[in-house]
């Protein structure tokens, strides 16, 4: 229970509290709220506006000039009628004011005609421009008068949920007003301000400085749970036992003379990083980052091999069947001369019951599979190391889990690969509970790959020369599509239509296609005919994005580049350029548009982390971590740019931590972070 903070009325609310607490939140409403993942009162007051309009200084009817206008006016008129084109709803109102009247028209928002009601006034925001032959307001936005806050003339735009648009969730705030002043605060410290000063100013936006401010403060908050989660993560973590793997340098150097090449500087930084952690009686958990083709696998090697010299188990993870594959092949040659016996296990695998056999009898020293090796029907003998590639981080009930897989209690040692950079802001918050190694360092002779930006009607002129270049060297190519199917409506070509288009234009070329929803037995087929040479251009989806390393392949071509995060596209581009040849990658563009300064970058750097920075600043965490973004990390406020406000709230964090009741008197806090602490990308 909380109590109002004069103490006197007594009044309290439970955030825990289900919305239906809330005045005009009736068992509808609440039904399509929780759809939304809306359930508590918390949940309502956080669902944050996604943006303001600003309805400040309206001009009259009789004085708009084409362009963006605001006006206050009377709803005249309003209905709508189904166009010919089907499933088009087309919704027309006639508002007016003492100047004139003006013609009003919105696609697909039928229910304006219920939102707005004739004789009322509104204020309207939208561009006026000249369509179908006369002078209209197109799609503008519309708020109540009593809405719209009289000094700022701003008014709060919420993500539509089902049929609770954004002015039905407004009226809902509006209802609550009243409530806001009986929000206790989260956190022990903050660096200025009240949490329900901040939640009523985001939601009734009085000035934009306000809100900034506002935003801020639960930007603050936001950084305060993350990085909470993660050291508390950290402290579980070091609570568990692992099985001391004792290094061995001369072993060890032997099996570094037998590697085909020398190990570069940042690998061998890596790996002994690795190997210290592995020495230790608490399990590793380290984040191997390094750009694509910078030789992760080697050092994952190295490490299983420190595993196999000590008689214990190792698991190595890959996303898909087609990576578990090329790294069983890969690990198999490197440890041919060494005794460890490794084994594959996948959906294709034939006899998978006497596999896992011998895998809880000991007789497999290396396990290579995708994540479903860690079902529990997969049981170890002596499992101590995992390996997981591509893929960012483990939760706490995953590690827990691993815990039971071992037969003595102990959690095995884990190193997770990744070549998606993760920049510094958000290792210090959501990556906080990992140690990181870094390979900053590409093997020698690599050359950067050569990035252009084309538009569609330049492909014919400029990329099929290029791609005749490569066929007459005998090199191969990838042709990235955003689509498997065909949709006559979508601009961009699907997999299918681009196979059929290349064939047409390269009719003596071996052209095929893999996309993600064929079997997987015909992936592995068409991607290991694809690296054998015998398929010269594979157009796919981007099935191709990870790992898989062709040394052949040295164009790489991108279609609708615009649609994807950099770090994506530098992953995808990571395909070619892989042996000692000049390789090259092309983005394709629409035609009617500048390519935008942020799509630029790829041609201007090969730095996997300078992307990684640019996509977080200007799209968000989400981009980069796409996958992730299903999972927990739907950050309210990314606020990963003001490093000061990170430093604030780690050193606040550690305050916190100081005193162990602290966990059980900031109730709300530590359910709230939960999330958090379960964040995992094994799904
Ligand atoms: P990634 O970090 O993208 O997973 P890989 O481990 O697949 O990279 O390595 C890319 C390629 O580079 C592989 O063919 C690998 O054999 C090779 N390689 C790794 N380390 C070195 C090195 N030190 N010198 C030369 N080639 C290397
Ligand atoms: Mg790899």
């Amino acid at each position: 229970m909380v109590k109002s903070q004069n103490g006197e009325r007594n009044i309290v609310i439970e955030l825990t509290n289900d919305i239906c607490a809330i005045n005009g939140i009736g068992p509808k409403t609440a039904e399509i709220l929780k759809k939304s993942g809306i359930y508590t009162l918390r949940d309502f007051f956080y669902n944050l506006p996604r943006d303001y309009e600003n309805f400040s200084a309206p001009t009259t009817i009789a004085k708009m000039r084409p362009g963006k206008v605001v006006i206050r006016g009377r709803i005249l008129s309003i209905k709508s009628r189904q166009a010919r084109k089907r499933r088009l709803t087309i919704t027309e109102a006639t508002i007016g004011d003492d100047t004139g009247s003006v013609k009003a028209i919105w696609f697909n928002q039928s229910y304006r005609v219920r939102q707005l009601i004739p004789e009322k006034e509104y204020y309207f925001a939208g561009d006026f421009s000249f369509k179908n032959g006369r002078f209209q307001l197109n799609s503008p936005s519309a708020a109540e008068i009593a809405d719209v806050d009289i000094g700022s003339g701003l008014s709060p735009i919420y993500v539509a949920h089902g049929k609770v648009k954004s002015a039905n969730f407004k009226k809902l705030v509006t209802k609550s007003r009243a409530l806001f002043a009986e929000i206790p605060d989260l956190l022990p410290t903050v660096p200025a301000g009240t949490r329900k000063d901040a939640l009523f100013n985001v939601h009734f936006p009085q000035s934009e400085k306000m809100v900034k401010a506002a935003r801020n403060y639960l930007a603050y908050e936001e950084l305060f749970e993350l990085i909470l989660a993660s050291k508390l993560n950290r402290r579980e973590n070091e609570k568990l036992k692992a099985a001391s793997i004792p290094f061995d340098a001369s072993k060890i150097r032997d099996f570094v003379a037998s590697l085909p090449f020398k190990l570069t500087n940042a690998q061998r930084l890596a790996a002994w990083e690795i190997f210290q952690d592995m020495e230790k009686a608490t399990p590793m958990n380290r984040l191997l980052q390094g750009d694509v083709g910078s030789g992760k696998t080697v050092v994952a090697a190295l490490a299983a091999y420190e595993a196999f010299l000590a008689k214990k188990q190792v698991a190595i993870l890959a996303p898909t069947a087609i990576l578990a594959t090329q790294h069983f092949e890969n690990l198999s040659k490197i440890f041919r001369d060494f005794g460890a016996r490794v084994a594959l296990l996948t959906g294709a695998t034939k006899d998978k019951a006497s596999l896992k056999k011998s895998i809880s009898d000991g007789e497999i020293d290396v396990v290579v599979g995708t994540h479903a090796l860690l079902t529990d029907d997969t049981r170890f003998s002596d499992l101590s190391l995992v390996v997981i590639d591509e893929q960012h981080r483990f939760g706490v009930e995953q590690r827990q889990k691993l815990v039971l897989k071992s037969p003595d209690g102990l959690a095995p040692h884990l190193l997770s690969m990744t070549a998606t950079p993760i920049p510094r802001s958000l290792q210090l918050t959501v990556f906080g509970d990992l140690d990181v190694s870094i390979l900053n360092e590409l093997p020698k002779g690599r050359q950067p790959i050569e990035t252009s930006i084309l538009k569609g009607i330049e492909v014919k002129e400029k990329l099929y020369p290029k791609i005749r270049e490569i066929l007459a060297s005998k090199q191969q190519i990838y042709w990235v599509c955003k689509a498997i199917d065909d949709d006559p409506r979508a601009e961009t070509m699907s997999v299918k239509m681009r196979t059929d288009k290349l064939k047409s234009v390269f009719p003596k070329t071996k052209i095929e296609f893999l996309h993600g929803r064929m079997k997987q037995a015909e992936k592995d087929d068409i991607m290991a005919r694809y690296a054998s040479g015998e398929i010269e251009i594979l157009v796919s989806t981007t099935v191709i994005e990870v790992g898989v390393d062709v040394k052949n392949a040295s164009l790489m071509v991108v279609e609708n580049a615009e649609s994807y995060g950099l770090a994506q596209i530098h992953q995808l581009r990571g395909r070619v350029g892989r042996g000692n040849t000049k390789s090259f990658c092309y983005l394709l563009t629409p035609d009617d548009m500048a390519p935008s300064m942020r799509l630029r970058e790829l041609e201007k750097s090969s730095d996997g982390f300078h992307l990684a920075e640019v996509d977080l600043k200007l799209r968000g965490p989400g981009e980069i971590y796409g996958s992730l973004q299903h999972g927990a990390l739907d950050l309210r406020i990314a606020s990963f740019s003001d490093t000061k406000l990170i430093h604030r709230a780690q050193s606040d964090v550690d305050k916190f931590l100081l005193l162990d009741e602290n966990m059980l008197k900031y109730k709300e806090l530590m359910s709230g972070i939960s999330k958090y602490q379960q964040l995992t990308t094994l799904n």
